[in-house]
């Protein structure tokens, strides 16, 4: 079996990291425990440590423990969905406390937090974290943690999460980092100083747009024992399939993330090019807002793009152009997807507030894939020519 000094960089911490293998048997994979529960030899003689696959699943472990290294935590967990986790985490609050969360958060953030844990007394506020004197002063002595995004979906803004994480500890408040954009192969947050990481693991982690799932980490062993029993107690755990289909996505990480940004780099300059283009927003462009920060908190900018065309383009038909880019949400697959925000990822968030935070209803949100990048631009400069008003 390997040992964990045997490697220093993430691109062999994918491949290696967690659990790796088979000890019984020598199998260089992870088997699938497709099991719910395990057999006892005798009244309180577990014949192992597993006893219930929600409390814990040797398949589920080796993604948890995977995650936690990759994250530079110690502690991981797995959920059925980015939402589980985001609900295991904030089922750490009680009712009178405030979350504080970026003022451009997925939508079913802001949705879970409005419509299903207002009711029970958390709240929350929305705040333009990107701006540290405004943080500053929305720390109320009710707020108990940040939930941040950095780069924020969809307008790509940048807080500094170093910085936000300073603040929040100087205040004796949780920072929580939404690392979903990034993938810990680019950006680190407990690194910087946050308390929790969470992700949708159905975007890069998983890589191919096949499963949804959602992880935790954590370097805190109070914090991952609370964790722990929200996650047994409430019960929305990654089965072993998807946890098994996520090991073996995350081993191409690396090289998955490289092709991504590197077409993506080439996209957000030819956008910014366009003539049609009004504005482009995307964090590894140097005039970008957040750039510098970007630059010193992440390996570079990623691979999502927003962008809105000149009000002479027809930004129904600019979709309907598209031929190799499919009309789809989420985001991290191989595939390039496209989407309209305000009519899908962030419908959930009213109107006034969208406009607030400068989500138009012309912008335009880009997951670039890995296919060849002179496919992707043509197919976007044609649909663009072809939404000439
Ligand atoms: C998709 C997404 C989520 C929700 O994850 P699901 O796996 O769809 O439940 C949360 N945060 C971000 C940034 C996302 O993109």
């Amino acid at each position: 079996m390997k040992s964990l000094a045997s490697y220093k960089h993430i691109e062999s911490a994918v491949i290696h990291g967690g659990i790796y293998g088979d000890y019984a048997t020598g199998a260089v994979n992870t088997p699938i425990y497709q099991t719910s529960t395990y057999e006892q030899d005798g009244l309180g003689k577990p014949r192992s440590k597993w006893e219930y696959s929600r409390t814990g699943n040797p398949t589920r472990a080796a993604l948890e423990a995977l995650i936690a290294e990759l994250e530079g935590g110690t502690h991981g967990f797995a959920f059925s969905s980015g939402m589980a986790a985001i609900d295991a985490v904030l089922h750490l609050f009680r009712a009178g406390d405030t979350v504080i969360i970026s003022s451009n958060v997925y939508g079913g953030t802001f949705r879970i937090l409005d419509k299903i844990y207002k009711q029970f007394g958390l709240n929350y506020k929305i705040v333009d974290t990107c701006d540290l004197e405004t943080l500053k002063n929305a720390i109320s002595p009710d707020v108990k943690a940040l939930l941040l995004e950095s780069p924020a979906n969809p307008l790509l803004t940048v807080t500094d999460i170093a910085a936000a994480a300073r603040l929040a500890k100087e205040n004796g408040i949780l920072t929580i980092v939404d690392n979903t954009f990034m993938t810990p192969y680019l950006q680190r947050p407990l690194e910087l100083g946050a308390d929790i990481v969470v992700h949708s693991a159905t975007k890069y982690l998983g890589g191919h747009s096949d499963l949804i799932a959602g992880l935790v980490a954590v370097k805190d062993e109070i914090l991952a024992q609370r964790l722990h029993f929200i996650q047994n107690a409430v019960g929305a755990v990654a089965g072993p399939f998807d946890s098994f289909l996520l090991i073996r996505s995350i081993k191409t990480l690396a090289v998955r993330m490289e092709a991504h940004v590197a077409n993506a780099e080439k996209i957000a300059k030819a956008l910014q090019n366009n003539p049609a283009v009004k504005k482009v927003y995307y964090p590894g462009l140097p005039d970008a807002q957040g750039a510098e920060i970007q630059k010193k908190q992440a390996k570079n900018g990623g691979a999502m793009i927003s962008f809105e065309l000149l009000d002479n383009y027809d930004i129904k038909k600019f979709f309907e152009g598209l031929r190799l880019i499919a009309l789809a949400e989420s985001l991290g697959g191989v595939e390039s997807l496209v989407c309209h925000p305000a009519s899908m990822t962030h419908a959930s968030i009213p109107e006034e507030i969208r406009r607030q935070v400068g989500i138009t209803d012309t912008l335009v949100r880009l997951s670039v894939g890995i296919e060849n990048a002179d496919d992707l631009l043509d197919d976007l400069l044609s649909a663009i020519d072809g939404a000439k008003k």
